[in-house]
């Protein structure tokens, strides 16, 4: 499960809460109650996701490529 990072509108306290990505982007606050809105964290994001992806697919296109040249070659034989 994701934590998402949630800042109450009413005094502002920042805290984190652990949800299902279904769960509704709202939540209490711990310390008035009040409404809290979810706060996209793009920085924990680009953390978790650069890199590992990016390197992924890159090496998948290229192997898918050099498969395909693979069969390619071996067609004409
Ligand atoms: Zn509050």
């Amino acid at each position: 499960m994701p934590i998402y990072e949630y800042q109450c509108t009413n005094c502002g306290e920042r805290f984190e809460l652990l949800q299902r990505f279904d769960d509704p982007p709202v939540a209490v606050c711990k310390h008035c109650h009040g409404k809290a809105k979810r706060v996209i964290s793009l920085a924990n994001f680009h953390l978790k996701g650069s890199g590992w992806y990016a390197t992924d697919y890159k090496n998948k296109d290229r192997e898918k490529k050099e498969k395909k040249e693979e069969k390619e070659s071996k067609k004409g034989d």
